[in-house]
């Protein structure tokens, strides 16, 4: 399977670089796709936020041409309306999600800067909603990445790989994502 990474208002490229490596263990290639889709539109003057459905919504309208799943990365600060935040959203068992780096990074919470903390959360959100466009949903397990995170501290404490029940429907549908073996 093919993955299409989608930069909208990210300016991380060694970050991004990361991704793509480390991401590249699980899919056959991962891509990086550049669109003009523009995500103003989904931005909440009141909130400071962008409407993560809203941006969805638009990339989902530009019909991206490349087979595969299409993940959004963006710096911008994403939101649901029932919610204060949020870290990404995915379509359940579709081809489109997002996740926002916002929040990982370090230096959101504190003065100090930690790569490899951001590079870990990123993985983590990213493998968390790939996960639900498998058909995934939360799982109760902290040890498993389906987990879900409402704060940082969430993310941190837990797992970064799919536990044995997650695990057992991606290879159902003969996924190579990274589980507990
Ligand atoms: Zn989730
Ligand atoms: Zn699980």
């Amino acid at each position: 399977m093919n993955l299409n990474i989608v930069p909208l208002k990210f300016s991380n490229d060694p970050l991004l670089r990361k991704l793509k490596e480390r991401l590249s263990l699980y899919f056959e290639s991962v891509n990086i796709f550049y669109t003009p889709v523009n995500i103003e539109p989904a931005y909440n003057q009141l909130r400071r936020q962008y409407h993560s459905t809203k941006i969805l919504e638009s990339i989902i309208k530009s019909n991206p041409e490349s087979d595969g799943l299409f993940l959004v990365l963006t710096d911008m600060d994403l939101f649901v309306p029932v919610l204060t935040h949020v870290f990404g959203e995915a379509q359940l068992n579709g081809k489109f999600s997002i996740v926002s780096v916002c929040r990982l990074y370090e230096e959101f919470y504190t003065a100090e800067s930690d790569p490899k903390l951001l590079l870990s959360r990123s993985i983590k959100e990213i493998l968390h909603e790939i996960g639900h466009n498998f058909g995934l949903y939360h799982c109760k397990n902290w040890e498993c990445v389906m987990h879900a995170s409402n704060s940082v501290e969430d993310i941190d404490i837990k797992g970064s790989v799919y536990c044995e029940e997650c695990s057992a429907i991606l290879k159902a549908k003969n996924l190579p994502l990274p589980s507990v073996l």
